[in-house]
């Protein structure tokens, strides 16, 4: 886990400003789920036997003895609220959007941390192609609008519980003679979870799932159908696509379309740059966990973006952030005590009437507090002193040229508003 510096706020405000005008726009509201969970949740949602349940979740337990997670993911805590607050009952498909932390007990590395941050989005109660495309689309558009290019959509369909177990079987069958060759999570796996062998990042089991028979041979009608349209979608909305036959995402609770936003391959070293961490998005299709959690049948679908990856690619490209924060426009320059008293008054009076100021109440010297007015790079200084105090008067100093003028103190505000619109 890390900290996040002041340096590096404006990455994140940004991220979140920008996704959430863009998903605003598309009808998604926020919501807010608490970092802590019971792990319960976790278990009937994400799977026992996922890599997040087995091995990444961070639990702990209460002194009345309940056993809590924090959340690794926010797709469980969303679905949750979803059904606990009634809001089935509000117009379909409900639009929802989150931003926050999640937590996993990852292996840490670059681009890979025990406490992360993501952008989610669900769409909960229609279970049309055009909810996974816009979906797709947004992921997209989001990527764009941050200046971010070279990643494209990696898809497959995952099927549904008519069709998969056929599809199952076949792998089961593929892997009987190559289970020598695969890493000892993934020799668990085949018992417990075959379909994860296909996600496994070790160098092994990716030579082993060279050959394994393709998912999209075993789509029934209505699967095949689905999948069809979202890349007829995909096609008019001008997403580039890479069907991807051995794609499979981390939790158990997705059917029919699965994807992932990958960095295209580097040309010249033939691979993605990030390796085993590339993704910055990922989601698909869950049209069964609202039942699971105990509400009625319900589709729905999402993706959760990794901000903090997307942050790191926004740092390789030196871009240029704007975090809409404004450069202050005057430095409040104040010597002793008596001008110090007072200055909290008259900086409170510049904050209400718009104007950006700065101050450094702690320094005493003229010198030190007219360096940093140099560095702030403000238009005017105002020197507020022993005498001025006294006399109810300030100095504003124009800082290009050095000029100086004496201004009553109660006209300053409206002295400072004139000459800043004047410019
Ligand atoms: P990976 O395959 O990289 O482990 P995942 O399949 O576990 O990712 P998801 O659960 O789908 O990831 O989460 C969605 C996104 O969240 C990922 O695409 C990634 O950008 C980000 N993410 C996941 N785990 C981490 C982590 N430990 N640190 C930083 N970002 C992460
Ligand atoms: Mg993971």
């Amino acid at each position: 886990m890390h900290d996040t510096l002041p340096e590096d706020q404006r990455y994140f405000r940004h991220i979140l400003k920008k996704g959430e005008s863009l998903l605003e726009y598309y009808g998604f509201e926020r919501i807010d789920t608490p970092l802590l969970e019971s792990m319960d949740l976790f278990l009937r949602s994400v799977g026992e036997t996922s890599d997040i349940a087995e091995k990444e979740i961070y639990t702990l337990k209460t002194k009345g003895g309940d056993v809590l997670a924090l959340r690794p993911e926010g797709t469980a805590g969303v679905v949750r609220a979803y059904i606990e607050n009634g809001m089935n009952v509000r117009p379909h498909p409900v639009k929802l959007f989150y931003w926050g932390p999640m937590f996993r007990h990852d292996q840490p590395q670059h681009g890979r941390y025990r406490q992360f941050y993501q952008l989610g989005v669900e769409t909960i109660g229609d279970s049309s192609e055009a909810v996974d495309a816009e979906l797709i689309f947004l992921g997209y558009k989001l990527l764009d609008m941050l200046g971010l290019d070279g990643y494209s959509v990696h898809i497959n369909s995952l099927g549904d519980s008519s069709c998969r177990p056929a599809y199952l079987k076949a792998l089961k069958e593929y892997y009987k003679n190559r289970t020598k060759k695969l890493c000892s999570n993934c020799k668990n796996r085949l018992k417990t979870n075959i379909l994860r062998l296909l996600d496994c990042k070790e160098a092994e089991c990716i030579e082993a799932a060279k050959e394994t028979p393709q998912i999209v041979d075993f789509l029934d009608d209505d699967c095949r159908a689905h999948f069809k349209h979202v890349l007829e979608f995909l096609d008019e909305v001008k997403v580039p696509y890479i069907l991807n036959p051995r794609l499979v995402r981390g939790l158990d609770y997705y059917t029919r379309t699965v994807f992932e936003f990958m960095p295209d391959e580097d040309p010249s070293t033939g691979s993605g740059q990030g390796g085993a961490q590339s993704s910055v998005i990922a989601g698909g299709r869950y049209d069964r966990l609202v039942e699971i959690l105990g509400g009625s049948k319900t589709p729905a679908a999402g993706w959760a973006l990794g901000v903090d990856r997307i942050v790191l690619a926004l740092k390789e490209k030196n871009a240029n952030i704007h975090d809409g924060v404004s450069r202050p426009k005057i430095f409040l320059v104040q010597l002793g005590e008596a001008a110090k008293r007072k200055s909290i008054n008259l900086y409170e009076s510049f904050r209400k009437a718009g104007i950006d100021a700065k101050s450094s109440i702690g320094r005493d010297s003229i010198k030190s507090q007219l360096r940093i007015a140099n560095r702030l790079g403000v238009r005017f200084a105002l020197i507020f002193g022993q005498k001025e105090a006294l006399e109810g008067t300030i100095i504003l100093r124009e800082m290009e040229t050095g000029i100086q003028e004496t201004i009553p103190l109660e006209k300053i505000v409206e002295e400072v508003k004139k000459r800043l619109r004047s410019s």
